[in-house]
C-alpha cells in the first residue's frame, strides 16, 4: 500500500535494526485519514470473504480495526490486556509475549462478544515474531468461530512470525512488509516479493 509506506518513509524513526517508531500516525497520535484508507485496503483484500467480526488486541490494534468494521458494516473485538473488574470470569483467555515490553500478559475476551456462529477477521499494527497473533488465534479456536485470516498494517519480513502463521496454513495481508531496518533505513519488500 503506496500511501502507507509513503507515510513511513517520511515520519518512520528507525530505533535499532528490529524495531521501528511509527508514534505520529499509528501507535500514539492517529491519523485517520491514512488509517481510513488502511480499513478500505483490508476490505479490498478480503472482498471475496463474509466476515462479521473484527479481532484485535488494545491498544494499537484498535485504529486499523475500526476502519476495517466501519468499511464491512462489521462489530470490533478487542482483546484486553489486564484484567478489568467489569470482566468477570465469563472470558476466553490466552498468554501473549510482548516483544517491545519484554513481558507476558494474559489477554482476555468476553465470551458474549464472540461464538461459533462468527467469520472472524485478526487485524493488528505490527507482525514480529507472531506472539499477538498467536494468542489472538487461540481465542478464536476457543470460542469455536472460522477464523478467515489475519491483517497487519506493517510485517517486518525479517523477524519469523509471518513465516511461521503461514506455515501453518494462515492466510496473512500484509500492508508493508519490511525487509529490512539495516543502517537506519526502511527497506520494502516489492509487491511478489517475499
Ligand atoms: P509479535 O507478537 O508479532 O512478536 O509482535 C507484535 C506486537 O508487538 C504488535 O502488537 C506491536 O504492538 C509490537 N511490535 C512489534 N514490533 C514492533 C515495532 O517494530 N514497532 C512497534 N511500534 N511495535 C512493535
Amino acid at each position: 500500500m503506496d500511501a502507507l509506506k509513503d507515510k513511513i518513509h517520511e515520519v518512520g524513526r528507525v530505533l535499532s535494526e528490529d524495531v521501528l517508531k511509527v508514534d505520529s500516525f499509528l501507535n500514539h497520535q492517529i491519523d485517520p485519514q491514512l488509517m481510513k484508507e488502511v480499513g478500505e485496503e483490508f476490505a479490498n483484500r478480503y472482498a471475496d470473504e463474509v466476515i462479521t467480526k473484527v479481532l484485535t488486541i488494545e491498544s494499537s490494534g484498535i485504529a486499523p480495526a475500526t476502519f476495517l468494521g466501519l468499511t464491512i458494516g462489521a462489530p470490533v473485538v478487542f482483546a484486553r490486556k489486564k484484567k478489568s473488574l467489569t470482566l468477570t470470569n465469563n472470558t476466553y483467555t490466552s498468554q501473549v509475549y510482548s516483544f517491545t515490553k519484554q513481558e507476558t500478559n494474559d489477554i482476555s475476551v468476553s465470551r458474549d462478544f464472540l461464538s461459533a456462529d462468527d467469520n472472524v477477521i485478526i487485524i493488528d499494527d505490527f507482525l514480529a515474531n507472531g506472539e499477538a497473533v498467536k494468542g489472538l488465534v487461540d481465542i478464536v479456536k476457543q470460542s469455536g468461530a472460522h477464523l478467515v485470516g489475519v491483517g497487519i498494517v506493517i510485517e517486518k519480513g525479517f523477524q519469523q512470525g509471518g513465516k511461521l502463521l503461514r506455515e501453518q496454513g494462515l492466510r496473512i495481508e500484509s500492508l508493508a512488509r519490511i525487509k529490512s531496518l539495516k543502517d537506519g533505513k526502511v527497506e520494502f519488500f516489492e509487491d511478489g516479493e517475499f
